[in-house]
């Protein structure tokens, strides 16, 4: 099976890493595909997104990272994915998650939907975004990796 693990990925974070191992351990094969929305103004560009992204996974040989523009179900189509992978953290996650899968799923793409877990199951970009603005330590939250890239400029 080859999942794509759709997402803002803005920034990376320590639960985003979680999905991404534990889908590719369960699918075989796993992209992680970073939006790139022009209308957005993201904290991160999507370069240094693609590029963090592709260093954390540089020991995960089932994974690829790969950019994206437009819909999540054209690209998905394009790479030949077998179905979606989305993660469930709250039961608004899951409100959400339902009108997408049942979209996507009316033109032939599946969605897999896991439960956050462990430690890092109430993350979230925008608490790691919130964190990074108030100076707070971000060490808990995302690998050093993705802190020393939030870290202010002197
Ligand atoms: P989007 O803007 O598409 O929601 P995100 O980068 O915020 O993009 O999230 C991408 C995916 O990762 C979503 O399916 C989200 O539910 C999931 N996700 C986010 N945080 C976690 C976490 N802590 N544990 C598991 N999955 C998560």
């Amino acid at each position: 099976m080859h999942l794509l693990y759709p997402g803002s990925f803005d920034p990376p974070h320590l639960g985003h890493l979680d999905l991404i191992a534990r889908g590719a351990a369960l699918a075989g094969r796993l992209t992680v595909a970073v939006a790139e929305n022009p209308d957005k103004r993201p904290l991160l560009p999507a370069d240094a997104r693609l590029d963090l992204l592709r260093r954390l996974s540089a020991g995960m040989p089932r994974v690829e990272i790969a950019g994206y523009r437009g819909a999540t179900l054209a690209f998905a189509r394009a790479q030949g994915a077998t179905a979606l992978l989305r993660g469930l953290r709250t039961a608004a996650d899951l409100d959400h998650e339902r009108g997408m899968a049942e979209v996507h799923r009316r033109h032939g793409l599946d969605t897999v939907l896991l439960l956050a877990a462990g430690p890092h199951a109430h993350l979230s970009s925008s608490l790691v975004r919130a964190a990074a603005a108030a100076g707070l330590p971000l060490d808990d939250l995302v690998p050093p990796e993705v802190a020393l890239a939030l870290a202010p400029t002197p």
